[in-house]
This record gives C-alpha cells, structure tokens and sequence, in this order.
C-alpha cells in the first residue's frame, strides 16, 4: 500500500473504534451525506470552547467575537498587523531590520485565547475536522500569494514525530488549500533530515540554532520546485526560525520565491509563548 503523506497510521473502522479523533475524522471520509447521520452520534460542537453549535465545523458566536482576524493594514513583508495604515507596501522595523529569506508571510488570525484553542485541538487532540474552517480563513487571507504560487508545500515533520502524532498538521492544511484554490500540492518537496528540540521554551536564537539546517529538498523532487514560486504552509508562526530554515533549504533547493501562508501568528507581547 502506498504510504498517505498526512497520516502516518491507516485509518481505523470508525465502528470497531469508539474514540473521538477517529469518529470524527471517520465523519470528515463520510462527507457531507454521512455528515447528518454522524451529527447524531457527535453532535457538532465549537472548535474552540467545544459548547454545542448549531452546524459542524464552526466556532460559536461568543468564541467567533473573541478570534481577531488579521486584515490590511499590514507589513507588506512580515504580515504583522498594523494600528494605522501606513500606505500600500509600507514595511513593519522587524522586516527592516532583519529582512527574512522569504518574500511574503501572510497569516489568518492572531495567536490569540480562540486561535490557539482552535490550533491545539487540531494538533493534540486529533479534531483534524478543524482543517475546514482554517483551511478556508487562510486561503481569504493568502489571496495574493495563491495568485501568484505555483505549488503549496508544507512544513514537513520529523518522521518520529509523523509517526507518534500520525499526521502532519501542515499537510492537512496545504492538501486542503489546494483542493479550495486548484494551486497544486506536493508535500514530497521538502523534508525534516534531523529531529528538532520542540520549540516550546527557546528564545528567538535558540530556535534558530534548533531548526538550522534542519530541512533539505528530497533529491528527486528538485525538477518539481525549479524555479516555480512556492507557497510554503505551517499551523503557526513564532519566531519564524521554522519558515525561514524551511526556505532556506527551497531557496537552496532551486525554487524561484517563497512565500509563507500560516493559520495564526504570535503578535507583540505575545511572542515566545509556544
Ligand atoms: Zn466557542
């Protein structure tokens, strides 16, 4: 059989296995037809608060009021946010003062309470049905870069850790990306050639020491990125050590540009906190 890029493990028979993460994402292989019959068994809960919603896949109104969506005017580099507008292409002093490898970081939310609910129950409890909705958000807030992407490539993970978390959360949402949009998908591009210390704890350096060099263009798939513009896809952006190496190893790879599209992103006080 050949192995599935997001999922390490094969699917379970949702009926032999009663667990929530796997009912569910049972629920998201039936589709919309099993979706009703399936609402029976789970009724559709928010993605953040987890209190009962009227529809699958949704945040509730209170949680919805509480995600801040990340809208112009931004640093037309870095994507941070800005207070006031500053003019088209105006630039943030992160991005003036350390230029990243990358063109473009494009982001859908902030790493706020209800982002980072969202993301954690995607991640760590399995609730891949959360691809949907952040799928969707990012796809409205990347609009430009898609125009202008060739193929979407995900942040690989380690295949330890593809293997303990049995899938990777950023192919989940390139893969999904790519089905809303039409732009092509290879999650084969790029891979993880060392396991990283989480990232969880490490001042900015730090984390630039962890992830240097810790990504490489498989071989084989050089032809598939020379000299297209990449779309590269993570959960979150931090400190941004884990793009920008990820460019790094594209750029070195043979790809024309890179650009980075993220469902949430640490803003002002908040960075280092993940
Ligand atoms: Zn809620």
């Amino acid at each position: 059989m050949t192995p599935d890029p997001f999922l390490a493990a094969p699917l379970a028979d949702p009926l032999a296995a009663p667990e929530p993460g796997r009912l569910r994402r049972a629920g998201a292989i039936m589709g919309a037809a099993g979706r009703s019959l399936f609402d029976l068994v789970l009724p559709p809960v928010c993605m953040a608060c987890r209190q009962p919603v009227a529809v699958a896949d949704a945040l509730c109104a209170r949680c919805w009021s509480r995600l801040t969506l990340i809208d112009k005017p931004y640093c037309a580099r870095l994507g941070i946010p800005f207070s006031y507008d500053l003019g088209e292409g105006a630039l943030s002093a992160e991005a003036i003062a350390d230029p990243p490898p990358f063109d473009r970081a494009r982001a859908a939310a902030v790493f706020d309470d209800v982002a980072r609910d969202v993301v954690h129950g995607f991640k760590y409890r399995d609730h891949t049905e959360h691809v949907r909705l952040m799928a969707r958000l990012m796809a409205r807030a990347g609009q430009e870069l898609l125009d202008d992407a060739d193929v979407i490539v995900p942040v690989p993970l380690h295949r330890w850790r593809l293997w303990r978390r049995r899938f990777n959360q950023a192919a989940l949402l390139g893969a999904e990306i790519s089905r809303l949009t039409g732009v092509a998908f290879d999650p084969l591009i790029l891979h993880r050639i060392r396991a990283t210390q989480h990232q969880v704890g490490l001042t900015g350096s730090e984390r630039d020491r962890n992830v240097r060099g810790a990504f490489r263009v498989t071989p084989d798939r050089r032809p598939a990125i020379a000299d297209r513009r990449v779309l590269l896809i993570d959960d979150v952006l931090t400190s941004g050590a884990t793009v920008k190496a990820s460019t790094r190893a594209l750029l070195r790879g043979g790809a024309q540009s890179v650009d980075v599209l993220v469902f949430a992103r640490v803003v002002g006080k908040e960075t280092g906190i993940i």
